[in-house]
C-alpha cells in the first residue's frame, strides 16, 4: 500500500467509510453490507468524501527498469538520464548537464520496486474498487523494451514474487469473491493494426467494438468471456493467450511490441446475497420494498499492456508499409490526442479517431478508476522517448473520471428467492394439510372410540336395566310371597282369634246358663208379658188387613167395569172387520176379471216366442246347411289357390275384398277367376239377403252376444259376409256392429271367432267411412292383439288385411303406427305363410304410396313413419325371400319411399340402394322400373353412392 499522501485514494476514502474493500476485510463481509447506504438505484455517482476531485483523477505512476545488458554496455556513452527522488515523488529528467527539469508523479518506483509493491500501490486500489462495483482501468505506457509487459503481464507462475499486476489482480479478486455467488470472467484481446483479435479464441478476429447507444458502454460481444473457477485457471488462460498472442504475432510478421494487450475482467456481485441466503425471508413476499430488491453489481477492470510508445522508424522493426505504419501507431497517437484534450479539458475528444480509444472511453474521461503505469528505461540513449512518456503521464494526471457505481436489480436472485419463498409456502402449507389430516384421523379415531364406548355403555346398561328388571321381578316375587305368608298368619291369627272368640263365648255361654239359671223365673214371666204384648200387636195387624181387603174390593170393581167398555170395543171392531172383508172380495172379483185377458195374452206371447224359436231353428239348420255348402266351397277354393298363380294378387284396395265369408274365403280376383265359384257365392249371399231381410241387422247383431259359442260364430259370420257388401258396410257400423266385432276380438278365446270377426272388421275397413270409425274405437289396437296371440295363418290373413286396408288412408297413418298397426304388421311376417306376407307387403305398399303423394303434396314432412317402425330394414332384409307377387308390392313401396328426400340416409344406410338400383333394371313392372330410375336420378346423394 501506498504510503504517499498523493497517491493514496483509496485510503482517503477508507477514512471516511467510503465504500472500499481491502485486504485487511474480511472475505465474508458481504460488499453490500460494506456500503454505508445500500441504495435502489441503478446507477449513481460515487460520493468524493474528502472532498476533493483528485480522488477520481487518473493516477500515473513512474517505474525505471534496471539497467539491462545493452544500458550497460553503453553505460559509458549514456548515463542515466533520469533522477528519482521517490521520498517527494518527483523525477528527474536530465537533458544534459546543464538542463534538466522535474516532474512530480502519484508514485516513482525505482528500479529495485517490487512487483508487489508496484501492484499494491498502482492497481489495488483500482482493483478494490471494482470490487465494489466500479469500472476500473491500469494500464502501462512506456517505450518498447521498458518493462510494460514485465509489469502488467508478467506471469510468474512458480515464482509468486515475480507476478504482474494481471495475475495479481485476479488472484486479489479470487480471494474476495465468492464464486458461489459471485461471478468473475476473463476476455484476452489483442489489437493490431485496428483490427481485434481474440487471443482466447484465435479464430476470432477483427471484433467488433460496440457500444450501448444509451448509456455508451462499450463493449466486444464478438471476443470469448471465460468464467474463472480459480487460479489454475487464470494461469492456464492466461498462458493461453501468450501463447496465442506469440502464434499471432509470428504469423503476421510482427513484434509483441507493435500490439496492445487487452485483458477485461468482468466482474458481477450479488449485493445482498449472503443476507438473503442465510437470514430468514420475510413472510410477506408481495412486500419486497425496493430497499429488500436483490442488487447485483457489475463491473469491469481493464489491463492494458499498450503498445510500445517510441516512434516506427527507431523501433527497428522495417519492411513495413506506409499505411501500415500509419495504423500501428494511430491508436497511441489518437490515445495522446484524447488525453492532451482531457487534460485541456477540450469540448472535443477525439474518442472515435481509434479502435483503442474507443476501448478506452470509460478509462479515461469516464466513470472508471484508472491507474497508469508509465515504464522508462535509464539509458539517457532514449532521451526524447523518455521524455515523451514522462510528458504523456504528466497529462493524463491531469484527466479526471467521474466514478460511476453499477447496480442492477439481480432478478435470478430475485426468481431464486421467490421460488425459495415459493417452496416454504408450498412445503407448509402442505405441512399444514398433513397436520389437518392427522387431526381429523385423530379426531374420527376418537370419535370411533366415543361411538364404541357409547356402544358398549348401552349394552351395560341395557343389562344393568335387565339385572334390575329381574331382581324387580324376584323382589315382587318376594313381595308376592311375603304378602302370601302374611295372609296365611293373618289367616292363622285370625282363626286364633276366632278360636278365642268361641272360646271366649263358650265362656261367656256358661257364665251365660249359669245367669240364665238364675234368671229363668223372671225371664218367664217377661216373655207371658211379651207374648199378651204381641197378641195385641197382632190382632192391631189383622184390623189393617180388613181394611186393606175392602179397599181391594174397591178397586177389583172398577177394574170390572173397564173390562166391559173393552168388550164393548172389540165387538165394534169385529163388525167393522167384517165390512172391510166384504169390500176386499168384492175387489178381488174385480182384480181376477181383470188379471183373465193378461193371462191369455202372456200365452199369446209365449206360442210367439215358441214360434220365433223354431223360426230360429230353421235359420240355424239353414245356415248349417249353408256351412256346409261354405265347406264344399273353401275346399275349392283351395284347390284353385294352389293352381292359381302367385302373381294374381293385385294391388289395389278396392280389388281385395277381404272376406266373403266369415270362414275367410279369396279375393275378388279370385272370384273372377272362377264363374261357379261366383255362382256359389252368390247364390250364398242371397240366402244370407235373405235372412237379413227376413231377420232384421239388429236382431243379427244381438245374435253377435248370444250366449251359446255356437249361435255367436254363426252370427258373426252372417256379419262378415254382410260386410263384405258396399251397400251394408256403413250401416253394420252405424247399427254397432262395429263396437259388437271389436268386444268380440277383445273377449272372445275363441279361434274362429277371431279368424271371421278379423274377417269382417277388414270387410268394414274397406270403406272409406269406416276406416276412420275402426281407427277411433281402437280397432287397430285390438287386430294387433289378436295377431299377437295367434298364429293362425287364416287369421293372421284377416288382420294383415284389415291392416292394409287401413294402410291406404294417409290420414290414419300416424295413428296407425301409435297404435301399433305397423309393428303388428311386420312382427306377421313370422308366420311365413305367402296369403299373409301378401298382405303385410300389400298394406306396405298402400303406405308408402299414400305417405308419398301426401309428402309430394306438401302436406307432410320428413322420414316415412315406415322406416322409424323398422320398415325398410325388413324389406331389405328380406327382399329375398318374398315370392314374385309380394315382390312387386314391396318393390312399389321401396320406389315410393326413395321419392321422400328425408329417407335419403336411412336409404343409404340401410344397402336400400342397391335394392333400388335392382328395381331399376330388374323390376317386372315398367311404371316401377320408371319411378326407380327417377328416384335415383332426381337424389344426388343416390347419384353418389351409386358411382
Ligand atoms: P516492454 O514490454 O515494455 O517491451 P518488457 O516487459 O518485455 O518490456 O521488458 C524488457 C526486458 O526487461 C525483459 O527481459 C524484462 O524481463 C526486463 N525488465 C523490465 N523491467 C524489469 C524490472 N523492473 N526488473 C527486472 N527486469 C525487468
Ligand atoms: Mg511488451
Amino acid at each position: 500500500m501506498a504510503t504517499g499522501a498523493g497517491w493514496a485514494p483509496a485510503r482517503s476514502v477508507e477514512r471516511h467509510g467510503a465504500p472500499r474493500g481491502g485486504s485487511a476485510r474480511s472475505k465474508s463481509v458481504a460488499p453490500g453490507l460494506r456500503r454505508p447506504s445500500p441504495s435502489p438505484a441503478r446507477a449513481r455517482q460515487a460520493a468524493d468524501h474528502d472532498g476533493s476531485a483528485d480522488s477520481c483523477r487518473v493516477r500515473v505512476a513512474v517505474r525505471l527498469r534496471p539497467k539491462n545488458a545493452q544500458d550497460l554496455a553503453h553505460g559509458s556513452d549514456f548515463n542515466s538520464c533520469v533522477e528519482l527522488q521517490p521520498e517527494c515523488k518527483r523525477l528527474k529528467l536530465k537533458k544534459n548537464n546543464w538542463s534538466c527539469e522535474s516532474y512530480k508523479f502519484d508514485e516513482i518506483f525505482s528500479e529495485n520496486a517490487s512487483q508487489k509493491r508496484v501492484y499494491e500501490v498502482v492497481a489495488k486500489p483500482v482493483v478494490e474498487s471494482v470490487l465494489e462495483g466500479y469500472n476500473g482501468t491500469v494500464m502501462a505506457y512506456g517505450q518498447t523494451g521498458t518493462g510494460k509487459t514485465y509489469t502488467v503481464g508478467r506471469l510468474g507462475k512458480n515464482d509468486p514474487s515475480e507476478r504482474g499486476i494481471m495475475v495479481r489482480a485476479l488472484e486479489h479478486i479470487l480471494s474476495i469473491v465468492s464464486l458461489e455467488t459471485d461471478r468473475v470472467a476473463i476476455s484476452y484481446l489483442q489489437m493490431y493494426l485496428e483490427s481485434v483479435q481474440d487471443l482466447l479464441a484465435p479464430e476470432k478476429t477483427n471484433i467488433p467494438i460496440v457500444e450501448d447507444p444509451k448509456t455508451g458502454e462499450v463493449s466486444l460481444p464478438g471476443a470469448a468471456i471465460v468464467e474463472i473457477k480459480d487460479l489454475e485457471h487464470v494461469f492456464q488462460l492466461l498462458q493461453i493467450g501468450e501463447a496465442n498472442r506469440h502464434a499471432a504475432n509470428t504469423k503476421m510478421n510482427t513484434e509483441s511490441s507493435r500490439s496492445h494487450a487487452i485483458l477485461i475482467i468482468h466482474l458481477q456481485r450479488s449485493s445482498r446475497i449472503k443476507e438473503e441466503i442465510n437470514g430468514s425471508f420475510s413472510n410477506d413476499i408481495h412486500g419486497i420494498s425496493p430497499d429488500d430488491l436483490p442488487l447485483v453489481l457489475k463491473s469491469k477492470l481493464l489491463i492494458v499492456d499498450l503498445a510500445g510508445s517510441e516512434r516506427i522508424d527507431k523501433s527497428g522493426s522495417e519492411g513495413h508499409m506506409i499505411e501500415e505504419a500509419k495504423f500501428i501507431n494511430l491508436s497511441l497517437t489518437s490515445l495522446g490526442k484524447c488525453i492532451n484534450a482531457l487534460a485541456e479539458n477540450s469540448p472535443h475528444i477525439p474518442t472515435r479517431d481509434s479502435k483503442l480509444t474507443r476501448i478506452l472511453r470509460d478509462s479515461f474521461g469516464g466513470t472508471a478508476r484508472t491507474s497508469l503505469v508509465v515504464t522508462i528505461g535509464p539509458s539517457a540513449q532514449h532521451y526524447s522517448e523518455t521524455s515523451s512518456t514522462i510528458m504523456f503521464g504528466q497529462r493524463a494526471m491531469k484527466v479526471v473520471n467521474t466514478i460511476k457505481l453499477k447496480e442492477e436489480v439481480d432478478y435470478e436472485i430475485l426468481y431464486k428467492k421467490m421460488e425459495r419463498e415459493v417452496d416454504q409456502l408450498t412445503s407448509e402449507m402442505e405441512r399444514q394439510q398433513k397436520l389437518r389430516r392427522s387431526e381429523k384421523m385423530q379426531l374420527d379415531k376418537k370419535l370411533e372410540e366415543s361411538e364404541m364406548s357409547f356402544h358398549d355403555l348401552r349394552v351395560t346398561s341395557n343389562m344393568q336395566i335387565e339385572n334390575l328388571e329381574k331382581e324387580k321381578r324376584q323382589l315382587e316375587c318376594a313381595v308376592k310371597k311375603l304378602m302370601q305368608d302374611l295372609e296365611q298368619e293373618n289367616g292363622q291369627k285370625n282363626l286364633l282369634s276366632e278360636k278365642i272368640v268361641h272360646l271366649e263365648k263358650l265362656l261367656n255361654e256358661k257364665k251365660q246358663q249359669q245367669l240364665e239359671n238364675l234368671s229363668k223365673t223372671k225371664i218367664l214371666a217377661d216373655t207371658t208379658k211379651e207374648h199378651e204384648k204381641e197378641m195385641g200387636e197382632l190382632l192391631r195387624e189383622l184390623e189393617e188387613e180388613k181394611c186393606c181387603s175392602a179397599s181391594m174390593k174397591d178397586r177389583l170393581s172398577v177394574l170390572e167395569q173397564q173390562l166391559c167398555d173393552a168388550l164393548s170395543f172389540a165387538q165394534l171392531q169385529e163388525s167393522m172387520a167384517r165390512k172391510l172383508e166384504k169390500e176386499l172380495s168384492k175387489v178381488t172379483e174385480d182384480f181376477t176379471s181383470q188379471v183373465q185377458p193378461l193371462k191369455e195374452k202372456i200365452g199369446e206371447l209365449i206360442s210367439e216366442k215358441e214360434l220365433i224359436y223354431e223360426e230360429l231353428k230353421s235359420t240355424q239348420q239353414k245356415m248349417q246347411q249353408e256351412m256346409r255348402q261354405r265347406q264344399g266351397l273353401e275346399d275349392q277354393i283351395l284347390r284353385l289357390k294352389q293352381s292359381v298363380p302367385d302373381n294374381c294378387a293385385e294391388e289395389s284396395k278396392t280389388s281385395c275384398g277381404m272376406v266373403r265369408s266369415g270362414s275367410g274365403l279369396g279375393s275378388a280376383a279370385l272370384m273372377s277367376k272362377s264363374g261357379k265359384l261366383r255362382e256359389a257365392l252368390s247364390g250364398q249371399r242371397g240366402t244370407i239377403s235373405k235372412i237379413f231381410e227376413e231377420v232384421g241387422l239388429p236382431n243379427i247383431l244381438a245374435l253377435l252376444k248370444s250366449e251359446e259359442l255356437d249361435v255367436q260364430i254363426h252370427a258373426v259370420k252372417v256379419v262378415a259376409n254382410l260386410a263384405a257388401e258396399d251397400i251394408n258396410q256403413e250401416r253394420i257400423v252405424e247399427e254397432g256392429g262395429l263396437d259388437a266385432l271389436l268386444s268380440l276380438l277383445e273377449t272372445s278365446e275363441n279361434t274362429t271367432i277371431h279368424r271371421v270377426t278379423a274377417g269382417a272388421v277388414a270387410n268394414l275397413a274397406m270403406n272409406g267411412s269406416n276406416q276412420g270409425v275402426i281407427m277411433n274405437k281402437g280397432g287397430a289396437r285390438q287386430l294387433a292383439n289378436v295377431a299377437s296371440k295367434t298364429d293362425d295363418p287364416q287369421t293372421l290373413r284377416m288382420v294383415a288385411g284389415a291392416i292394409a286396408n287401413l294402410c291406404g288412408n294417409e290420414k290414419l297413418h300416424l295413428m296407425l303406427k301409435q297404435d301399433g298397426g305397423i309393428k303388428a304388421l311386420l312382427a306377421m311376417f313370422q308366420t311365413g305363410h305367402n296369403d299373409v306376407i301378401a298382405q303385410i307387403a300389400r298394406g306396405i305398399a298402400n303406405f308408402a304410396k299414400c305417405e308419398s303423394r301426401v309428402i309430394s303434396q306438401g302436406h307432410r314432412k320428413g322420414r316415412s313413419l315406415l322406416i322409424e317402425d323398422g320398415v325398410l330394414t325388413w324389406m331389405v332384409a328380406n327382399s329375398n325371400r318374398f315370392s314374385a307377387s309380394t315382390r312387386r308390392h314391396i318393390e312399389l313401396a321401396f320406389c315410393h319411399l326413395a321419392q321422400n328426400e328425408d329417407n335419403t340416409c336411412d336409404i343409404i344406410a340401410s344397402g336400400g340402394i342397391k335394392e333400388l338400383l335392382r328395381i331399376s333394371r330388374e323390376s317386372p313392372r315398367e311404371d316401377t322400373r320408371n319411378l326407380a330410375k327417377k328416384a335415383l336420378d332426381s337424389n344426388p346423394a343416390f347419384l353418389r353412392e351409386v358411382q
